[in-house]
């Protein structure tokens, strides 16, 4: 039996004929709607769906991803569960994604989808996004791949997917094919009340330092820099790094760009005690940078983890 559970987004999104401009309210048609709209579902054998949220994913808050990696665990003990689906806005879908394949232990398929269109859209995409799911999440050889997306006819593993493109129906892209993912799950371990606050801080021409400190004094317990090039700091904001590391704040260099930053290369992060992010984006070292503090980890222990998933 493969267990649905739907959180909203755009696959459950009807247009808003008051605002015009195509524009659209996400997460607003019940799971039960969005099933009963898909033929031949029933031929994809034994489901069972659940609503457990139902949001815009640009709402989605990592309260929200504690509460679908709970539901999922839920799923994963009840017996005769497969596989698990997931529907979810595409804004922040492989933020998600990332969280779940880093705290889901390996084995059973979990399969998130969305949609580029709204439900009552003439030429939806959901309902095929959605059958393709759950077919995916019933293959065996989707087992041990860890996390995994569809969208558009295609399938993509969580640690390489990204959402290019912010319109059209071909807006997920990955450097590898879902068949050469493999899962992770170094927090499967990890069960926390809440996660601790992490910032992303862009890099621009310009960009004002103060804003580090303002994270800081707010709450933030980790920074990774969305830096320009190859994670190339801004000699303006030393000071204030250098103010915030002294005070147990963990930073983390990354680039706006695509490609790895090294350890080392463009910047001292041996003197400076900064963690380097790789190749993973800065929302997706931003999600392992808060699950490594949440696991209690510092200094060496952090940066392994942090270089390990952005190896
Ligand atoms: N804003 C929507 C969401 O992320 C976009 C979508 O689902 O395509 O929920």
């Amino acid at each position: 039996m493969i267990h649905l559970l739907a959180t909203g987004g755009t696959i459950a999104g009807e247009i808003d004929p008051e605002a015009g401009h195509g524009r659209y309210r996400a997460g607003v048609r019940p799971v039960e709607a969005l099933l009963a709209a898909v033929p031949g579902l029933a031929d994809a054998g034994p489901l069972s769906a659940r609503q457990i949220l139902a949001l815009d994913s640009k709402d989605m808050a990592p309260a929200d991803w504690l509460a679908i990696l709970a539901a999922t665990r839920a799923s994963f003990a009840e017996p005769g569960c497969d596989g698990v689906v997931i529907l979810h806005g595409t804004d922040t879908l492989e933020e998600t994604a990332w969280f779940l394949h880093l705290t889901l232990p390996a084995g059973k398929p979990v399969v998130l989808t969305g949609a580029m269109r709204p439900a009552d859209h003439p030429a939806a995409d959901g309902p095929a996004n959605l059958l393709a799911a759950v077919r995916l999440a019933a293959r065996p050889e989707a087992r041990g791949k860890g996390v995994l997306v569809v969208m558009n006819g295609m399938a993509f593993g969580a640690r390489r997917v990204v959402k290019a493109r912010c319109s059209g129906l071909d807006a997920f892209e990955s450097t590898e094919p879902w068949q050469a993912a493999r899962a992770d799950g170094r927090f499967a371990g990890l069960a926390p009340d809440a996660l601790p606050r992490v910032d992303i801080l862009p890099g621009y021409a310009g960009a004002p330092a103060d804003l580090i400190a303002a994270s800081v004094a707010t709450g933030a317990r980790g920074l990774v820099l969305a830096l320009c090039g190859h994670g190339s700091v801004p000699s303006a904001w030393l000071p204030a790094l250098r103010a915030a590391h002294r005070q147990g704040v963990a930073i983390v260099r990354g680039s706006r760009a695509s490609g790895r930053v090294e350890p080392d290369a463009n910047a001292d992060d041996s003197g400076e005690g900064w963690l380097t992010a790789g190749d993973l984006p800065p929302p997706k070292a931003r999600i392992a940078l808060m699950l490594g503090l949440a696991a209690g980890l510092s200094g060496d222990g952090l940066r392994a983890a942090l270089l390990d998933c952005g190896g």
